[in-house]
């Protein structure tokens, strides 16, 4: 079969243009398969590209003839070979200049395609590579890349190097105007994932934020390496404001204890941050001090009477629970009194008791940091309302680990991975592919 493929396009002025873009021999024999092959359509886009663009070109000279100073028509002063990356190929294209002699013009020439040859790619296929970038190692994204589309030959750095435009375009982003007024509260889940550290850098790791803000309409993930951030805080403040947040709504900040991540967050915000201590976190602290007790009163050899240990053990999680926090202080104080009299002694139990104070001690000066952050966990949780970063959790694993973790074997400068983080939460989002081309140009 003989195949035959014409472009026919027709200007805004109504000029037409009718091109053969492509003819090819199909085998008159059928050998198992039918229509075109990966290679057939990658030359027909190939081509096809080429002639849209250059009538497009023809076309947006034409329409920019007339001198912006005095109104007359410019004549066509020469043509520079610029070279364009779309998605579909790489091409020289000769680009008109027109020059206009009247005494405002100067007698410079004016280029009316300057702007999209600035980049020397189109921003779709900057996107893509982005995106591509942060879901995959580099070079694995160029291999996919370069297998189904006509593009130009990839390069694991030029990925790299379109991923790191791409998110700091993304960190300048004005955020997009929300249309929703009503004032729904906001929850920020927020937690730290380590990265590799490349060895100049001396250390082993980076700190990644990750995280998510959510009201009950939507959500927005969050990534970023604070060394490597231009300024951490008015990164998150737009996000912020993407979700339309205003100074009047509460905020509550969900977290583990570390007191840097709530204060980003409290920073950004400029105003009173509500944060509350991930329960996940706190039961688990918990289930070591019930393992610890337990183990030690039930060995044989035990001293001493087991409900005095056990009854403060058994009733933590309850007052943890319903946010009777001085109770809980009480019952750790008796716990570890009781432990460190045990352990004083040369007792066959010392090891197990000098354990379960340890333990004790630690969960006591854990909640004694958070003290400001506990909250009554079972009033919020019947109510519906969040009470642990497990969401968050979610976003290390997403953001942080699939890509950057430690079985990647791979190291990261501080700006790298604070790119990446960036691209990867905005391509979970999906705001890479509905992006604003503009601002990407
Ligand atoms: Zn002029």
């Amino acid at each position: 079969m003989d195949v035959r493929i014409n472009v026919e396009t027709t200007t805004e002025a109504g000029e037409k243009r009718k091109q053969q873009i492509i003819r090819f021999k199909l085998p008159g024999q059928c050998h198992g398969d039918l229509g075109l092959k990966l290679e057939h359509s990658k030359v027909l886009l190939a081509q096809l590209q080429l002639a849209i663009i250059q009538h497009q070109i023809e076309e947006i000279s034409d329409a920019s003839r007339s001198c912006p100073c005095c109104g007359r028509t410019m004549p066509i002063h020469d043509y520079r070979t610029r070279v364009l990356d779309t998605l579909f190929g790489r091409f020289p294209l000769r680009v008109p200049r027109r020059k206009c002699f009247c005494r405002r013009g100067k007698g410079g020439s004016l280029s009316p395609l300057s702007q999209v040859f600035r980049d020397r790619v189109t921003p779709e296929l900057k996107l893509l590579q982005a995106e591509m970038g942060a879901r995959h190692s580099f070079r694995e994204a160029a291999r996919i890349l370069e297998t189904f589309l006509p593009c130009a030959k990839q390069h694991n750095t030029t990925v790299r190097n379109r991923l790191g435009k791409v998110a700091k375009a993304i960190a300048d982003e004005a955020p997009p105007i929300c249309e929703s007024q009503k004032s729904h509260p906001l929850t920020v889940f927020i937690d730290g994932a380590h990265v590799r550290c490349r060895p100049e850098y001396q250390k082993r790791h980076l700190d990644v934020v990750v995280g998510k803000k959510e009201t009950h309409e939507m959500c927005r993930r969050l990534g970023l390496s604070p060394q490597a951030a231009t300024s951490p805080v008015s990164q998150i403040r737009r996000d912020l404001d993407a979700l339309g947040w205003d100074e009047r709504r509460p905020i509550t900040v969900i977290s583990d204890g570390k007191a840097a991540l709530p204060n980003l967050i409290r920073n950004a915000a400029r105003g009173k941050v509500r944060h509350i201590l991930d329960w996940w976190h706190i039961s688990m602290r918990v289930k070591h001090v019930e393992n610890a007790i337990s183990g030690l009163v039930q060995r044989k050899d035990f001293p001493g009477t087991t409900a005095i240990l056990m009854t403060p053990v058994e009733s933590l999680r309850w007052n943890l629970w319903h946010g009777k926090a001085q109770t809980v202080g009480t019952h750790l104080q008796w716990l570890m009194d009781d432990c460190a009299r045990l352990a004083k002694y040369d007792l066959a139990v010392r090891d197990q008791a000098q354990r379960a104070l340890s333990r004790c001690q630690y969960l006591h000066s854990y909640l004694a940091n958070n003290r400001g952050s506990l909250i009554n966990y079972g009033w919020r949780y019947r109510r519906g309302l969040p009470i642990s970063t497990s969401r968050a959790e979610g976003c290390v694993d997403d953001i942080g680990n699939a890509r950057m973790g430690k079985r990647r074997r791979m190291r990261w400068s501080p700006e790298g991975a604070h790119n990446v983080a960036v691209a990867r939460a905005a391509a979970l989002d999906g705001r890479l592919t509905v992006f604003d081309t503009t601002m990407a140009a």
